[in-house]
């Protein structure tokens, strides 16, 4: 069902011909395995922590080792690391190579008729039946899966052993595993992956593979249909999650990734007989290249977002993906990209391959390759011979991709990498890094960004704010959240230019121009905003020195959690000034940033983390403030400029030849004027060359608090006089949480237990009073943690308890939003109570809090002073119960009651976050 039959036959000749050497090494790597007794199939899920899988020592990932799960080792440290943390880690991994060994093995066995390699495909497939319904679908972290801790991770296995399947059934006689598999592990894994929706997510890519793949194995046309053309479907994805100039919006690292589910998904459905519309089959294949067309001369891949740091891409994954673009294609950036990952003279190191955990990637290295080290997808699919390169540098051109929003300026043959980093915002994997601009000469990575370290580590905080990027922002705080719009983009060849336009703060818009030159680029930061806003443009320019005196200094910046500034350690700044020179050498190259501001500057030299597992290292930051101001720079990485000087009018640069050139933006237009030595001018234009642009996207308007619209109608809450004893009438000011108002996790409202509360309100003339009572049994209080070894989040947010929001005015006509986690503790009537979260740094509000056990579960009651949030004598807000059942059975919270309403949404992922749009408007009678 997944493979044409009459493919197979041709694939068999190429076997013996032209991938003989892949067919040779693929059967290689599977000898230890396929001559093993017993294959190890483990008999716990795999778990997710902070620590699991790192190495304590410098935080890398520890190496995966398929033969030795409970001896671990990080090739940094050169240690050996043991513990069960990093042992239930190794089964993620694990499970997800011994997957991609059957289809490798059942590949194998359908090209060749090795009978070991049929053997080993039914063993692991035999086993897997036998053990999948026993591992539980509990505690997970993302989403419902037996195997793994999250939904996509087990549709990439399942999706696996489906192949595995079919080639299997494709060459050889069909026997009873095949009906084993398909009901004890096909049909149970897609029943449970079709529950958990991921929308636009990269991982919902992969869900429609796997559903697809088992539909079609399992003769399911409702599912298929689902998986193809439903909401969150393949074609879906084609058309908002691959953007129109072939790249995936969340960056490259998700580009790559959902690009190969995608490769899946258009396959099946191809060969299931559905139709894929022209212009999204093109945007498809033009997705093959792009990746090539933004490499780093050193063929990384820019680690935007929350993409990997400097991870290569000469591995043996990408080459095929060229192979299998070029399998149906002609393309000459294919070509000269597979060109390059063939190229002989590149160090040989090891692949990877041999422990590649199916589609997982775990980044290895460079290493030169040849179409030996390619996977089971070329040996089945990939063109019997490539085209031979035609133009070399097709992948080294200067591009737009104006979906994307990255506009790439190259020079001296591509040696030279200038980016400005505008557009799309980028989703949930997104940084607050609109106008980050980009300097790569050769391998000198002079201005980028770092990408993102672990997930579940504190670091997290620092590589999603602007202050770790070479991007402007307002106030101290990182960027708001919007997509950036493209003002101008021409390349000349001797001149390029990109122009761009982002809000950075409610009020607060910036505009970048980026103009190159041979040798440097002129930088051109404009703002608007209200009375005297700071605005703040880091300089990640390592090993640097600035030619005004620095002095030991704090520096104030903004205290979110994703500002930034708390990971500074150490910070010197500068007198006021409106130059300055700042000047540094990476890896031999020269680089000089010279700063001309309208308006008077502080030159920050600040120390902050590195590149991810990198030492702690210095920047430099330029703070300006004024309701509109001008700073321009000119960033040289060559001796070519001697001097510059900046005027009102224009900023001119000095070259050692004796020539000049004076730059000036003037509207939507730079222009040049080229002195020569004897003095004889030529004026050149660098136009928007795009046409108008400005209303492409629509401007950001943040919500206010208080003309947020209730979503459901809630209570008039009743006034009462003095100390509240039980609250007044249920009628008047009781809401009732239930069904409609859960949000689960694997088991539904049903499964847990029915679970239920009361929310009663009632205000004195100086408090709220709030009366929650929670029918829950057994009630589970966590113990004070001061860490949560799981993840980020707080810890009590996995126990009974309640997360409570209020925002409104104070009494000085502030609007002022807060959040607490409260969780019961023994003996009652204690009550921990943690504050969260506050806006404008206001100071948390003291609570009251009490509890007592009820014959049913628990009440709670809280008491919050309506000065502070409800002075106009409305508020808005929201209760959220979190519910548990006692450990061992859990240790993430199963669900919780959530007052707005449940809406069918699961509890992942939400840590003790609730969007303000959500919250509710309540009213206080009056007396
Ligand atoms: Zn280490
Ligand atoms: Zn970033």
């Amino acid at each position: 069902m997944l493979l044409v039959p009459a493919k197979l036959d041709q694939r068999r000749l190429l076997a013996r011909g032209a991938f003989a050497p892949l067919a040779g090494s693929l059967a290689r790597d599977l000898e230890r395995l396929a001559h093993s007794d017993d294959i190890y199939i483990p008999t716990t899920k795999a778990r997710l922590t902070r620590a699991g899988g790192r190495c304590p020592a410098c935080g890398s990932m520890l190496d995966f080792d398929p033969f030795s799960p409970s001896r671990h080792r990080c090739s940094r440290c050169q240690m050996e690391v043991v513990g069960e943390e990093h042992d239930l880690m190794w089964i993620m991994w694990y499970q997800l190579w011994l997957a991609e060994r059957a289809v490798h093995a059942a590949a194998l066995y359908g090209v060749a008729g090795d009978e070991t390699h049929r053997s080993l495909a039914e063993r692991i497939l035999s086993r897997y039946a036998e053990q999948y319904l026993s591992y539980p679908n509990r505690d997970n972290v993302l989403g419902p899966t037996r195997v793994f801790f999250s939904t996509y991770l087990e549709s990439i296995w399942t999706l696996q052993l489906a192949y595995a399947l079919d080639v299997l059934e494709r060459a050889g006689p069909r026997t009873t595993l095949g009906s084993t598999v398909r009901d004890r592990l096909l049909a149970p894994s897609a029943a449970l992956i079709a529950q958990y929706d991921e929308g636009l997510s990269n991982r919902q890519v992969w869900n429609n593979a796997a559903l697809l793949a088992a539909a079609r194995l399992l003769d399911d046309s409702g599912t298929a249909d689902q998986a193809v053309r439903g909401p969150s479907g393949l074609l879906t994805h084609l058309q908002r999650g691959l953007l129109a100039d072939g790249t995936w919006y969340e960056g490259e690292n998700y580009h790559l990734f959902a690009h190969r589910g995608l490769w899946y998904g258009v396959t099946l459905a191809a060969q299931a007989g559905f139709d894929i519309p022209e212009t999204l089959h093109s945007r498809y294949e033009r997705a093959f290249e792009t990746p090539f067309l933004t490499a780093l001369p050193d063929f990384t891949f820019p680690s935007r977002r929350d993409s990997q740091y400097r991870v290569s891409l000469r591995q043996w994954r990408i080459a095929e993906s060229c192979e299998l673009g070029l399998a149906d294609s002609q393309s000459p950036i294919l070509a000269a990209a597979l060109g390059e990952l063939y190229r002989e003279d590149i160090p040989r190191g090891e692949t990877g391959r041999a422990v590649s955990t199916a589609e997982a990637e775990r980044n290895v290295p460079a290493s030169s390759l040849t179409r030996a080290d390619l996977g089971w997808k070329s040996l089945l699919f990939a063109a019997p011979s490539i085209p031979s390169v035609v133009d070399t540098h097709a992948t080294a051109q200067s591009v737009l991709l104006p979906e994307q929003g990255f506009a790439v300026l190259r020079r001296d043959a591509g040696r030279t990498f200038v980016a400005l980093d505008y557009g799309e915002s980028g989703g949930g994997h997104g940084h607050p890094d609109r106008l980050n601009l980009w300097l790569v000469v050769g391998n000198a990575r002079i201005l980028e960004d770092v990408g993102t370290g672990s997930y579940v580590d504190p670091s997290l905080y620092w590589y999603r704010s602007s202050l770790a990027h070479n991007a402007p922002f307002a106030g101290g705080h990182s960027q708001l959240r919007a997509d950036g719009l493209l003002l101008g983009y021409e390349e000349r060849g001797d001149f390029g230019w990109t122009l761009a336009r982002a809000a950075l703060a409610p009020n607060v818009e910036a505009e970048r121009a980026i103009v190159v030159a041979d040798g440097y680029l002129v930088d051109e930061l404009l703002w608007t905003g209200a009375l005297d806003t700071i605005i703040d443009l880091p300089y990640h320019v390592v090993a640097s020195a600035a030619s005004v005196p620095l002095t030991d200094a704090p520096i104030a910046g903004g205290r979110g959690l994703e500002d930034g500034f708390d990971a500074i350690s150490a910070s010197a700044c500068s007198e006021p000034a409106t130059e300055a020179i700042i000047n540094g050498e990476v890896l031999g190259i020269g680089v000089s940033i010279s700063l001309h501001a309208d308006l008077p500057f502080v030159l920050w030299r600040l120390r902050g983390p590195g590149p991810p597992n990198e030492p702690q290292r210095d920047f430099f930051l330029v703070r300006s403030a004024g309701a509109t101001g001008r700073l321009r720079a000119v960033v040289s990485w060559t001796n070519i400029v001697s001097e510059v000087r900046a005027s009102e009018e224009m900023i001119s640069v000095a070259l050692r030849d004796g020539a000049r050139h004076e730059h000036a933006r003037r509207e939507d237009e730079w222009h040049v004027n080229l002195v020569a030595p004897g003095g004889k001018a030529k004026a050149i234009t660098l136009t928007p060359a795009l046409g108008p642009l400005k209303s492409q996207r629509p401007v950001y308007t943040p919500p206010s608090l208080m003309t947020l619209m209730p979503a459901i109608d809630v209570p008039r809450i009743a006034r009462v006089d003095g100390e509240a004893g039980e609250l007044p009438t249920p009628q008047k000011s009781l809401i009732q949480l239930g069904v409609a108002h859960y949000r689960r996790s694997e088991q539904s409202w049903d499964e847990a237990g029915r679970p239920r509360a009361t929310v009663a309100m009632a205000a004195t003339a100086t408090d709220l009073y709030m009366d929650i009572s929670v029918e829950k049994r057994p009630v589970a209080f966590a113990a004070a943690r001061t860490l949560n070894p799981l993840d980020n989040e707080h810890p009590d947010i996995n126990s009974d308890g309640v997360q409570l929001y209020l925002a409104g005015n104070d009494a000085e006509g502030h609007q002022r939003s807060f959040s607490w986690i409260l969780v019961p503790e023994a003996p009652a009537p204690n009550v921990r109570v943690t504050a969260r979260e506050s806006n404008n740094g206001a100071s948390v509000p003291t609570l009251r809090a009490s509890w007592r056990a009820t014959a049913r579960g628990y009440a709670l009651r809280i008491v919050a002073p309506l000065a502070t949030f409800a002075a106009d004598g409305s508020f808005l807000g929201d209760v959220i119960i979190n519910e548990m059942p006692p450990p061992p059975e859990r240790e993430r919270r199963r669900g919780q009651l959530v007052l707005s309403g449940g809406r069918g949404e699961w509890v992942y992922l939400r840590g003790d976050r609730q969007d303000a749009s959500r919250f509710l408007r309540f009213v206080i009678a009056h007396a």
